[in-house]
């Protein structure tokens, strides 16, 4: 279906369409630091085009369609996604290098996010609120029109699909900008929405600086929603954007979850959980493991396994099926992770494993780093308190629950925990004291469309997916109509 397709156009009202700012740019395959292709890039003019065609099918037809035809068609774009995702998998993985095992396997999982959502889309009634006889009081739920949604490099379809799933099962229309350096799969997608026979206007894609772009999307007065993943930083950015006309926001933004291993666990797939989200994504999601929080008795044989581990990691070529773990998805990142190696080390913390960019026969030129493990990490370090996005593990000794727990709730992040033990009664007590949107229990990063996420503290508002995962497009409407149509004087005595 892609074979041929330029990305060197905005889908805008139906129509791709040239930038009027910002123009074609080289995307960056970070496997090779070389242009794998040609992206259009919008600018402010562009995002005015595509909110006012996103107001146009507001106002028309998609308000005009009922809503289990809106579902039909949901499903109908859903089965063919499920048809591209290799297709996509390989755009996503040249735009950020995720290793294409990891980029089918999520990607693969999506249709279903869009499915499931098709099925709530016309499920979406109110309620009768009991009243006395007077009145009949009730509520309707409405889509709250134009939603801007801005998506992160790490994962694009991901973050697409939880924002445009429910967004479009609710009755909005959609404006999508993803992030500078990952922005061809979402033109992809567009493709998608138009081939499923979306009318024109309702799902639209504009590649784009984020101070540009994004900017104007946020400020847009016809933009009533902003969803957003990304980083803290930008989220209070675009608050400050988005006070003048109130737009309301969703934010899913950074973690630095902790994963604690309490010494009466299964250590070997506590193992397995740890080590696997330590440097999925080459480091690079918000939801993994990037504290490793071990119950003293057992820190060392943990921390030797981590070594073990991190020498076996097959880090290559991302789109050979057998790599492990791609490059960083961009210079700054990888920049980034090499500078938080340097302030471990200044830090007092024991780099057991990695720590270098990797200049190897085939990958010079790529932004490759090693699996890297730090022991004898204390809370309060900054490798311990601050998301690195790297393939950084920092192994954290504990004793006890108490222990365990504070640790865990110190950082300004809570969007996600894991923790393993075989004592009941001590994973619901550590559960429930864990400051996080989503605790995992002798499991980790399992995640589906039907389970709410998002992050507490500085991690986000709002949820995303799950029966939560509407609310944020959909506004409440009391309506309450008298039964005696009798309404007093109030100047009668
Ligand atoms: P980022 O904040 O730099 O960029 C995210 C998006 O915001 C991009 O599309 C960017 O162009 C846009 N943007 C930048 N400045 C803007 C502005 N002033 N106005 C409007 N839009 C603007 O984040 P990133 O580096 O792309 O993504 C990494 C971050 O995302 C990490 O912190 C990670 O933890 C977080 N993340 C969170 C989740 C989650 O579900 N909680 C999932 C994935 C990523």
């Amino acid at each position: 279906m892609f074979d041929g397709f330029a990305f060197d156009r905005l889908f805008i009202g139906g129509e791709w369409v040239k930038p009027l700012g910002g123009g074609v740019r080289p995307s960056i395959d970070p496997a090779t630091g070389a242009p794998w292709g040609d992206v259009a890039f919008g600018g402010a003019r562009d995002i005015d085009r595509a909110v006012a065609a996103a107001k146009a099918a507001f106002e028309g037809p998609w308000r005009a369609m009922p809503p289990w035809e809106r579902a039909a068609l949901l499903r109908n774009f859903a089965d063919l996604y499920a048809t591209q995702v290799d297709a996509l998998a390989q755009i996503e993985t040249r735009d950020n290098g995720r290793a294409i095992r990891e980029s089918r396997g999520d990607i693969g999982l999506h249709s279903q996010y869009y499915h499931w959502f098709a099925s709530l889309a016309d499920k979406l009634g109110g309620r009768t609120i009991p009243m006395d006889d007077s009145v009949h009081a009730f509520t309707t739920r409405h889509p709250v029109g134009v939603v801007g949604a801005i998506t992160p490099w790490n994962v694009p379809m991901m973050a697409a699909a939880w924002k445009l799933g429910p967004a479009l099962a609710a009755g909005c229309t959609v404006v999508l900008k993803p992030a500078e350096s990952t922005p061809a799969s979402s033109l992809a997608l567009a493709k998608l929405f138009e081939a499923a026979g979306f009318p024109p206007g309702v799902v639209n894609v504009v590649p784009g600086d984020g101070t540009v772009a994004g900017a104007r999307l946020v400020e847009h007065p016809d933009v009533a929603k902003i969803s957003f993943t990304g980083e803290g930083s930008t989220a209070k950015t675009i608050l400050k954007t988005g006070a003048d006309t109130l737009t309301r926001c969703t934010f899913e933004l950074g973690g630095k979850a902790p994963h604690i291993i309490f010494a009466d666990a299964d250590i070997e797939n506590a193992l397995n959980a740890a080590t696997g989200s330590a440097w999925a994504l080459c480091g690079q999601s918000c939801a993994l493991g990037s504290r490793v929080l071990v119950e003293r008795s057992i820190y060392d044989r943990v921390v030797e396994a981590f070594r073990e581990r991190a020498g076996r990691v097959r880090v290559g070529m991302p789109l050979d099926p057998a790599t492990h773990m791609g490059p960083q998805a961009h210079a700054q990142q990888l920049d980034k992770t090499l500078s938080y190696v340097g302030i471990g080390r200044d830090e007092g913390a024991q780099l057991v494993a990695g720590g270098n960019r990797i200049d190897r026969d085939g990958l010079t030129g790529g932004y490759f780093v090693e699996p890297t493990v730090f022991a004898d990490v204390r809370a309060d370090m900054r490798i311990a308190q601050e998301e690195i996005f790297g393939p950084v593990a920092a192994i954290i000794p504990f004793d006890g629950e108490d222990e365990a727990v504070r640790i865990a709730n110190s950082t300004p992040y809570g969007l996600a925990a894991g923790l393993w033990s075989s004592d009941t009664g001590r994973a619901h007590r550590v559960a429930a004291r864990i400051e996080a949107g989503m605790v995992w229990v002798n499991t980790y990063r399992y995640i589906r469309w039907s389970t709410p996420y998002g992050g507490v503290k500085q991690s986000g508002w709002g949820r995303e997916n799950g029966l939560e995962g509407l609310d944020p497009f959909l506004e409440t409407k009391t309506t309450i109509i008298s039964t005696t149509g009798k309404f007093p004087d109030p100047f009668a005595s």
